[in-house]
């Protein structure tokens, strides 16, 4: 029944498949000379099988614990260097005709207060986010055909992507919203979206329909196979999740792994990103309703695990967790976070006062973005606002064989340190710009290749005098 090549969802994510990976993992947790073959293959960089990567996940050996972060520290720096990207939340819309029990947003929800933003409110978001410095967004909404149809969805997008302000400018939109059609994937993609983004929130297919008790998501085959759609439409980078806290960690991890292998199977590519959320407390919504939450070690350890079984897929952690928390991630793995966040509808242009909240969840990271900035400057990371690999057309396998070959760096780390000086020139405070000017200086004189170190020389002064939007 297990068959990665498939294209039915109960087939890709075999349940049997999950269960005997489970079994094997707990039955091998202290195999050393399994852990230790599987250390080795790991690290020749080239990812893991889910079987694998769930024995590591299953292994509670302190000793082998510290080689796996130890290892997984040594791939986060070899693929994604010390970079980390920055984005923002954008919510659009609140209405939703889902019953999703873990959700605020849910159709029952009567008091929450529900909010779709005009073109014109739009707008003073997007000035807003500019105003903070912020050159990337996810855009978020509920599903809901008649509120939030797709034509809404794509109206928004251009007005995101029409503001100009001051300098500012929002060069790539990601999108997060509800598993849709070929044809509508297809118009995402002709629009100029980045990454199509949806959770699975779990893979196990009973708890995902009780989860989702009443709407279009109860409809598991449909969510589920929402990636390949999307890749049928022209979306070839997909970024996958799950809900940590619905279900089993180590079934939801196992069933993460099998999409990713399942992408990579049919379309020659695997997700470009995978988030990691955990449930939070929210307008109705408390989380220790639910059996299955993790702590911050478990929580650490299945992101070590995910950097060393995907070493080229990027990671992303939010807000919803605290500095703290996200402070010991980085470190583990992800290369991607949100900051500065607002996850109500509206929230950037006019934060709410907490009655007319009608945000999905509480943040735990509430620090403004220079801060956040500063903070990873102060932790030896170069915050990163690029852009440019979808614009310059490095999408699905052709971002991914770069990846693979880590010529990637040769991109990255040049746009990330054109990108940080743009912030810093351009909304930083003076703390921030100086300790950021420093790094950019050590930055640039540790490259390698004389001809890209000139180059970007070259455009950083061009930048300082008021020039903007260089790329490699
Ligand atoms: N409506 C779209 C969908 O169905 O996929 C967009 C999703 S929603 C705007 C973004 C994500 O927030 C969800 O996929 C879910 O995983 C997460 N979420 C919902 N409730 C949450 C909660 N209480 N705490 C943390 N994350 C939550």
């Amino acid at each position: 029944m297990y068959n990665p090549k498939s294209m039915k969802a109960e087939e890709f994510i075999s349940h049997e498949e999950i269960l005997d990976t489970l079994e094997y993992a707990e039955k091998n947790k202290h195999n050393e000379k399994l852990i230790n073959e599987i250390l080795d293959k790991a690290r020749k960089r080239n990812g893991l099988t889910h079987r694998e990567a769930s024995v590591l996940l299953a292994c509670d050996l302190p000793e082998k614990n510290n080689e796996i972060c130890e290892l997984a520290r040594e791939i986060k720096q070899d693929f994604y260097g010390n970079r980390i990207v920055l984005f923002a939340p954008l919510y659009l819309s609140n209405y939703c005709v889902n019953g999703c029990v873990y959700c605020p947003y849910h159709f029952k929800n009567k008091h929450i207060p529900r909010k779709k933003l005009t073109q014109e409110e739009i707008k003073n978001e997007i000035i807003a986010l500019q105003d903070m410095g912020h050159k990337r967004i996810a855009v978020e909404a509920g599903e809901d055909p008649v509120n939030n149809p797709i034509e809404y969805i794509l109206d928004s997008i251009k007005t995101i992507y029409s503001v100009k302000h001051k300098n500012g400018s929002i060069r790539r939109v990601n999108v997060n919203i509800a598993a849709t059609t070929v044809e509508n994937y297809r118009k995402l993609h002709d629009i100029g979206i980045g990454t199509y983004i949806l959770f699975q929130e779990t893979y196990n297919k009973d708890s995902y329909e009780t989860l989702h008790p009443t709407g279009p998501k109860h409809n598991y085959a449909y969510h589920t196979e929402a990636m390949d759609r999307a890749m049928e439409g022209g979306i070839d980078d997909v970024s996958l999740g799950v809900l940590f806290g619905l279900e089993s960690y180590r079934y939801e991890f196992a069933g993460l792994l099998m999409h990713a292998e399942h992408l990579e199977a049919v379309h020659g590519v695997g997700p470009h990103a995978i988030s990691v959320p955990r449930i939070k407390k929210a307008d109705d919504i408390n989380p220790d309703d639910f059996d299955n939450g993790i702590d911050d070690d478990i929580f650490a350890k299945i992101v070590a695990c995910i950097r060393i079984a995907v070493p080229y897929t990027g990671m992303i952690i939010s807000t919803r967790e605290s500095e703290e928390c996200r402070k010991r991630l980085l470190n583990l793995g992800v290369s991607q976070i949100s900051g500065g966040s607002k996850t109500s509808v509206g929230g950037y242009f006019n934060p709410m006062p907490e009655d007319e909240n009608s945000a999905q969840f509480d943040v735990s990271d509430r620090r403004p973005l220079d801060e956040v900035i500063k903070w990873l400057m102060q932790l030896g990371y170069v915050p990163s606002f690029c852009t440019a690999c979808y614009r310059s057309g490095r999408t699905g396998d052709r971002f991914m064989e770069l990846c693979k070959s880590r010529q990637i760096h040769n991109f990255c780390h040049p746009n990330a340190l054109m990108t940080l000086k743009e912030y810093l020139q351009d909304y930083a405070s003076d703390e921030t710009k100086k300790i950021g000017y420093d790094l950019i200086a050590k930055e640039v004189e540790m490259i390698d290749s004389n001809v890209i170190k000139e180059k970007v020389e070259e455009n950083l002064v061009k930048i300082e005098a008021g020039s903007r939007d260089f790329r490699f």
